[in-house]
């Protein structure tokens, strides 16, 4: 069994008012992800890790995602990005924070989860890693789109106490009005030929941000998680996935033979909810589980199962 799950954020209140004129790119990238990854996995010419790191550089590669290009602005209207990735079998993992000048934020967390030490790095230091390791540095600008800005102004407008950084007052960036829709963070979980699991995350968090705030994609434990059962990728307000060590958690519950992934899941929800936590994760399992749970209006994402591409934004059917 070889599967291969993403997500590209999660948001909203209320009922899903259907697609709106920016998702089809959106859908569209995640299906040629999904056809091409997919069957790459199942012959076995690419491991799990190769799969969530490919599937989230092409997302990172469409605008319309929260990563890479396309971030949201955080309360200086500038880009900071975060991402890390986790290989199961032996808990190797890579993480970059606050990072301005990275076409692809994971490749780096990728080639730190190589290196094998150190496992995180942050802002220029990041960077200048990324450097040696001979990835090219681009302007900041390059990254930030007409949508990000647009979405950025009506953020500043709106706030009254910019910077504040109570969650009530986090705007996750798809709450911020219908014609201004952007969706969030993007996020990879695959289980590969030989059983082994990995799960990546990457991020522009949330926009108007304060300058330095780190949310739980680049924690491994919070906004990313695989070990030899399971692997995780989460979206949601960041806070809360922190202080519920969410990602983490579903681990814990995979800890109990023959544990219902859909179960584990729903119940680490139910810990992110009291610490605010709105949002949605995806998960699989070593014994072929996978599950896509939100408790938002929308989660964009996609599966490749059994030689079979599916995607969705709204609520199951
Ligand atoms: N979890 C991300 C963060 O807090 C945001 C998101 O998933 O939309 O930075």
């Amino acid at each position: 069994m070889v599967l291969l799950a993403v997500h590209g954020g999660a948001g909203g209140d209320g009922p899903w008012g259907g697609p709106t004129p920016m998702d089809p790119p959106r859908i569209a990238c995640m299906e040629a992800l999904l056809s091409d990854l997919g069957p790459r996995l199942a012959e076995g010419s690419i491991s799990a890790l190769e799969a969530v790191r490919l599937a989230v550089m092409a997302m990172e590669n469409e605008p319309g995602f929260n990563a890479g290009i396309g971030s949201v602005l955080d309360e200086s209207g500038s880009v900071s990005m975060d991402a890390s990735i986790m290989r199961g079998e032996d808990g190797a993992a890579g993480a970059v924070v606050g990072v301005r000048r990275l076409r692809h934020p994971i490749e780096a967390a990728h080639g730190l989860l190589q290196g094998g030490w150190p496992l995180m790095l942050c802002a220029e230091g990041a960077e200048d890693y990324a450097v040696r390791e001979g990835m090219n540095l681009i302007e900041p600008e390059a990254l930030v789109t007409d949508l990000r800005r647009a979405q950025w102004r009506k953020w500043r407008d709106a706030r009254l106490h910019p910077g504040a950084t109570d969650e009530d007052d986090a705007a996750l960036d798809h709450d911020l009005g219908d014609e201004i829709d952007g969706p969030g963070t993007v996020g990879a979980v695959a289980l590969d030929l030989q059983g082994r699991l990995a799960a990546a995350t990457s991020t522009g968090g949330m926009t108007g941000k304060p300058v330095g705030r780190v949310g739980d994609t680049p924690v491994i434990g919070a906004g990313t998680w695989a070990d030899k059962r399971v692997a995780v990728s989460c979206t949601g307000v960041g806070e809360a996935y922190l202080r519920a060590c969410a990602a983490h958690e579903v681990g814990v519950g995979m800890r109990t033979a023959g544990a219902d992934l859909s179960k584990v899941c729903d119940h680490v929800l139910d810990l992110v909810e009291p610490f605010g936590g709105r949002g949605g994760l995806i998960a699989v399992s070593a014994d072929g589980q996978v599950v896509l749970p939100f408790r938002v209006t929308l989660m964009y994402r996609g599966l490749w199962k059994d030689g079979t591409v599916s995607t969705a934004i709204g609520p199951d059917p």
